[in-house]
């Protein structure tokens, strides 16, 4: 007979996703309307062409999210109410007899890390080779895909093993005050990654070239000399090897800021609409929108260490998930998925600054480029390349949009279409 603590969660998970299937069927619905493509379609002028082909996208990836995200929550569901973890934990026990929390641990999150993987494996192949190809956007070859996934793999056992290593020593020989310690560690080693992420991360899956001289690097260095951004280089990365979506970010942290621009996106525009893209991310730069999520990640890890603090010794918690009793590694697992459903409950609030954040990034490129036309055109074409419908339902896009819907961008920014 299942717990009541484990029938409430299991209920509680269930409601957030019919919360989500219902948001994503709302926008369905939304975007299929002719009407409400109506507005899209003349204050972009975006053709009916277009709109077709990427509402055929939309729907497609419509179908495919809810299939799996229906099917990955049974399999969850059906491996926790069958006393999986509990299953897991006694095999870890047996393989390593002895009193050592430490590899008992790093054991468990192997096995589950290994199992979730599996079942992900799938659902992602079908993503890559079947929708994405059917709409025209995989670049990637099945040897890629398979080079890409071992890569993740690796990447998962090294950083996961240093992380889980530290946490869980912490936890296990720091007593009472583990918890400040784990939040500093976890802190210092998240700001650790993204100092290391472009020398040494993302060269292992993509190749970085330095922009060659010419127009464009000359622009993009007035650019960042009017307002005052230094950058140690700017990188062409080969993002057409694995997909068509265009893109431009900036990456870095203490001085090793590098200005990254896809292949596709600098082959699909014109230099002043490649500048203009650029002057929106490095918007997020000057507007301190970057320090901020810093100041932001640090107070939510140091929150939710604290509330683990509070909840490891309710070992009722980790009965009812069919592990032996309290644990250190059990704590990590089983109260991050009860801290899974408060997340989905944060949810609107990040995206809501997120949002807030691109109207800003929008204005301050405005402000710094030489025609506010351009940014605009820039985005229109970034939306053709992707094939994103411009619009979306208010709810799915308050709860779930880091950007806002492209008309909305637009209507702040004053634009008529019209190429
Ligand atoms: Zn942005």
């Amino acid at each position: 007979m299942l717990s009541t603590i484990l029938l409430a969660f299991i209920a509680l998970r269930i409601a957030q996703q019919v919360i989500e299937s219902a948001l994503a069927y709302l926008n369905v619905k939304y975007v299929s309307n002719p009407a409400n493509q109506k507005e899209a379609k003349e204050v972009l002028a975006i053709s009916g062409e277009s709109i077709d082909k990427s509402l055929a996208y939309a729907k497609d990836r419509y179908s495919f999210g809810q299939f799996s995200a229906w099917i990955q929550l049974a399999y969850t569901l059906l491996f926790l109410a069958l006393g999986g973890l509990g299953y897991v934990e006694r095999f870890a026990l047996e393989a390593i007899p002895g009193d050592h929390p430490l590899l008992h641990g790093l054991a468990v999150f192997a096995i589950l890390g290994v199992l979730s993987f599996v079942t992900e494996l799938p659902f992602g192949y079908y993503h890559t080779f079947v929708i994405e190809e059917r709409h025209g956007f995989n670049r990637q070859t099945k040897k890629g895909f398979w080079l890409d996934q071992v890569k993740n793999v690796g990447l998962a056992v090294v950083l996961g093993g240093i992380l889980l290593t530290v946490l869980l020593s912490i936890m296990n020989r720091m007593g009472s005050s583990w918890w400040w310690i784990a939040w500093l560690a976890v802190f210092g080693f998240s700001l650790m990654t993204a100092w290391l992420y472009p020398t040494l991360l993302a060269p292992l899956f993509n190749k970085f070239s330095p922009l060659d001289e010419g127009d464009l690097k000359a622009e993009i260095f007035l650019l960042a000399q009017k307002i005052e951004f230094q950058a140690e280089g700017i990188s062409i990365m080969d993002a057409s090897t694995r997909s068509s979506h265009g893109n431009a970010y900036f990456t870095g942290v203490f001085g090793k800021k590098r200005i990254v621009l896809f292949d596709t996106l600098v082959k699909s525009m014109s230099l002043q609409e490649v500048v203009a893209v650029l002057a929106h991310e490095l918007g997020h730069f000057k507007l301190h929108h970057v320090r901020w999520g810093l100041i932001r990640g640090f107070f939510t890890t140091g929150l939710m260490f604290y509330a683990l603090s509070l909840c490891l010794s309710l070992e009722s918690f980790y009965q009812s998930f069919g592990l032996a009793g309290i644990s250190n590694y059990g704590a990590l697992i089983v109260f991050s998925m009860w801290f899974g459903l408060v997340g989905f409950l944060i949810q609107p609030f990040s995206s809501l600054i997120s949002r807030r954040h691109e109207f800003q990034a929008d204005a301050f490129a405005l402000q710094n480029i030489a025609e506010g036309k351009t940014l605009g055109d820039a985005l229109l074409k970034l939306r053709e390349t992707s094939h994103s419908m411009p619009i979306s339902h208010p709810w799915y896009s308050a709860f779930y949009h880091s950007h806002p819907p492209l008309l909305e961008r637009l209507k702040a920014m004053n634009y008529i279409g019209g190429r």
